[in-house]
């Protein structure tokens, strides 16, 4: 059985920690969605000063500090302000929701500070409420969380399209177009009680005038390894120890966190030999997502990750576990090939669904689950 989670509808940010199970969790959004190495040295450092050296991965692509204190918090601000990691207050922290496409040519950048430029201006928008600057030549973040995306048509133009609706809008002026689609967002009725997303609206039937541009082909989210525009290396469960940021750093790359549980290294042509990171796309713990559940979110109704990687290599190849603390789902609100969703009395097994569907098996305890699996799967093994 599951038990309805508690929504929050907002994300934490720097200067506004959220409570977890395991002290404050901070959470720093990458101006322009890049790090000097300067700065993930710093913050690799503060991760271990002020928290407790675990750094997460967010899936829209920011690194959050765990672990960290009332008493720690001011101290750790003061160090990321130092760096340029710290907005000037909580209003423009919270509406600087975007992710930037790691894969970008020199007009991207530009872009970039533009819509950041413009994120200052946006009317009062949800807490979850985000952009996605997805400008390579194939939009690369169609599965990130966005409402509002700027990616390019099939013919190069810069398109604005809003999420949910196949079709995007040619941009003339790129802060005028995102300010007048938030506004029309918020006048078409998109927000009850403070929450909303673009898809919700246009899934009931409220669609935006004159969106007749294809997007190009998107792409599939990309495997660890060689890319041409540097080296992706990625995390398990998108967690790393401030140590692995450290090495990071010292290899001199910019970094560029992605939504896909990677960073790329920019311009690096090798693969970082590295403690913490996984650089084999066969490793079967890529095929497994889990949150942080019990006992370091104070929602977890059951261990997550330690379940996880232990199942990992029950997962065939192709497909994809998720196991959730509860029915939030947050680590993989889309739908899993499996999903274990913890509850008071042991996990759900939703088949082909996600964390909130009806599960086809109840009451699993940790220990009988593999040989669920096996037999799932018996006819691929
Ligand atoms: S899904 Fe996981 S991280 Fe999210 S609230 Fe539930 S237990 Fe916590």
């Amino acid at each position: 059985m599951t038990v309805a989670p508690e929504i929050k509808g907002w994300c934490p940010g720097a200067l506004r920690p959220m409570q977890s199970g395991d002290g404050l969790v901070v959470r720093i959004r990458p101006p322009l969605g890049r790090l000097t190495p300067a700065q993930a040295e710093a913050i690799a450092r503060a991760a271990e000063t002020h928290g407790n050296g675990i750094i997460d991965l967010s899936a829209r692509a920011n690194l959050q500090l765990r672990g960290v204190t009332t008493a720690s918090h001011l101290n750790l601000i003061e160090d990321l302000r130092a760096q340029g990691l710290i907005d000037p207050d909580i209003e423009t922290e919270s509406l600087r929701n975007l992710i930037v496409t790691p894969f970008r040519d020199a007009e991207t950048a530009v872009l970039a500070t533009t819509l950041t430029a413009a994120l200052t201006r946006m009317p009062r928008l949800p807490g979850k409420f985000g952009f996605a600057l997805d400008t390579g030549p194939h939009p690369v973040l169609t599965a990130a969380s966005a409402d509002i995306r700027v990616e390019r048509s099939a013919d190069g133009r810069l398109i604005l399209r809003p999420d949910g609706h196949p079709l995007g809008k040619p941009i003339s002026d790129l802060a005028q177009d995102a300010l007048a689609q938030a506004h029309w967002f918020v006048a078409a009725g998109g927000i009850t009680n403070g929450r909303g997303r673009m898809a919700a609206l246009i899934a009931r039937g409220i669609i935006p005038p004159g969106f007749d541009t294809s997007p190009a082909p998107s792409q599939l989210q990309p495997n660890p390894g060689i890319t041409p525009d540097g080296t992706l290396v990625a995390l398990a469960f998108g967690q790393m120890r401030a140590e692995t940021l450290a090495a990071l750093a010292q290899l001199g790359h910019e970094i560029r966190p992605t939504p896909w549980r990677m960073l790329l290294l920019l311009g690096a042509t090798r693969l970082p030999d590295l403690p913490g990171l996984v650089t084999n796309p066969a490793d079967p713990i890529l095929r497994v997502t889990a949150c942080t559940g019990a006992p370091g979110c104070p929602q977890g109704l059951g261990e997550t990750r330690g379940l996880a990687r232990g199942l990992a290599p029950l997962v065939p190849n192709g497909q994809t576990l998720h196991v959730s603390g509860c029915a939030k789902g947050c680590a993989h609100p889309a739908p899993a090939d499996l999903t274990l969703v913890a509850t008071p009395q042991g996990f759900d097994l939703v088949q082909g669904g996600t964390a909130q569907d009806t599960p086809s098996q109840s009451g699993l305890s940790p220990t009988a689950i593999p040989d669920h699996l096996k037999a799932l799967h018996a006819p691929h093994l």
